[in-house]
């Protein structure tokens, strides 16, 4: 490991904490903030790398053939030439930040239990918070990314708080049969609920190469790893895909893109779902469409993009979203990933108003881009009415 990588796999850890901290800290004290981090962080290194090496527990021991998105060591994002985004980067930002103020948490009352099942033919979606929708498709219960803890972070007392109550209690979710965990990021893979669903719910867990040790270890079971493009069967007519994305991965000082980021495509009678995971504008939902046709509803984030110049290779903002959309032909969308953990510095609720501004812009109904509020459900339309409507609305 040369120093060069040494300082890029430390910044980009450093990074996540920057992004977990996104408050309304004073740039002094995110300038104090970031000393401190680096200090604790060096100390962190120093401690993971002796376990380590001395325990044998570090993903450098698992032996991977390479591959057009693997390194051999490390995972990465095959569309992105030139600069990628790193530590400097982000000490420019957090030195200059102003994020603008969110509201405190407001206590919004969680909506009604969801049904135990669709009915057959629906595919329905009940959004719960940030990346977390619950989607209920021909008898099958499918959780996006759960989180229910208070905040997202490797620690109860610090790290981005929720401005709002999961939309639906916890106790009053449907049996869940699979989980879909896109990545490691503490927003997304949220320990404790993944647990709580472990042994209320036994679902199976689906996520990108190299999680699957680390969630055993935390007493997790029936967890499938996958590569981009993999197709697992579940049974009665469906199966899931582990589609790309680009993004990055970490969790810790030393594991930085050590595991594999992506979404997710789920066939089935009700027609297809598209979970986009956590991710900026590439070339991968063009191949989505063309290796998997169009789905019948699309999950995609709309959030935690500003500014531009540092946010844009991870994050869509809803300009890119409705692009993607466009890109996958898929009839409807759903916006996620905003308005529950302040992670960037787009206002509260900038991401709604952008949304409708980018959906004007490409001259495409409200209702083809839905934004729920938390506990709030809908079904996707049947796909013949979802073309039905996009000719009335051509002819408007
Ligand atoms: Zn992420």
């Amino acid at each position: 490991m040369n120093v060069t990588g040494f300082a890029r796999r430390a910044g980009w850890a450093r990074g996540e904490a920057a992004e977990k901290m996104a408050d309304t800290q004073s740039a002094r004290r995110v300038g104090k903030h970031w000393l401190r981090t680096a200090v604790a962080g060096l100390l962190l290194n120093a401690a993971l790398l002796f376990l380590a090496v001395n325990m044998g527990i570090s993903a450098q021991t698992v032996l991977r053939p390479r591959s057009d998105h693997f390194d051999g060591e490390r995972f990465f994002n095959p569309a992105i030439h030139g600069h990628e985004r790193g530590f400097v980067d982000l000490l420019k930002w957090a030195s200059k930040r102003r994020p603008p103020h969110w509201r405190e948490r407001t206590d919004v009352q969680p909506g009604p239990p969801p049904a135990r099942h669709a009915a057959p033919g629906v595919l329905r979606a009940t959004f719960i918070n940030h990346a977390t929708v619950l989607v209920q498709m021909d008898g099958l219960n499918i959780l996006t990314d759960p989180i229910w803890s208070d905040r997202a972070s490797p620690v109860s007392w610090a790290g981005p708080q929720r401005v709002h109550p999961p939309g639906i209690r916890f106790e009053d979710l449907p049996p869940i049969d699979v989980v879909l965990l896109s990545h490691n990021h503490y927003d997304h893979m949220d320990v404790p609920t993944l647990r709580r669903l472990n042994s209320v719910h036994h679902p199976r867990f689906f996520t990108g190469l190299g999680n699957r040790a680390y969630l055993e270890r935390r007493r997790i079971q029936r967890v499938t790893e996958m590569d981009w493009w993999d197709e697992v069967p579940l049974g009665d007519g469906h199966s899931i895909v582990f589609t790309p994305a680009q993004h990055f991965s970490t969790r810790d000082a030393i594991d930085h893109d050590r595991t594999l980021w992506g979404g997710f495509f789920v066939k089935g009678p009700a027609g297809a779902l598209f979970f986009g995971g956590d991710t900026g504008y590439a070339w991968h939902f063009r191949e989505v469409r063309k290796r998997l046709g169009a789905p019948r509803l699309a999950l995609l984030p709309i959030g935690a993009y500003e500014p531009r110049w540092i946010m844009s290779q991870v994050h869509m903002n809803p300009a890119d979203a409705v692009r993607a959309a466009g890109d996958l032909e898929t009839p409807v969308s759903m916006g996620i990933h905003f308005g529950t953990f302040q992670l960037a510095d787009d206002a509260q609720d900038q991401p709604p108003r952008d949304l409708r501004r980018a959906l004007a812009a490409a001259n495409l109904p409200a209702d083809r881009f839905w934004v729920l509020a938390p506990g709030e459900s809908r079904d996707a339309p049947a796909v013949a009415a979802a073309a039905a409507s996009d000719k009335a609305a051509a002819n408007r």
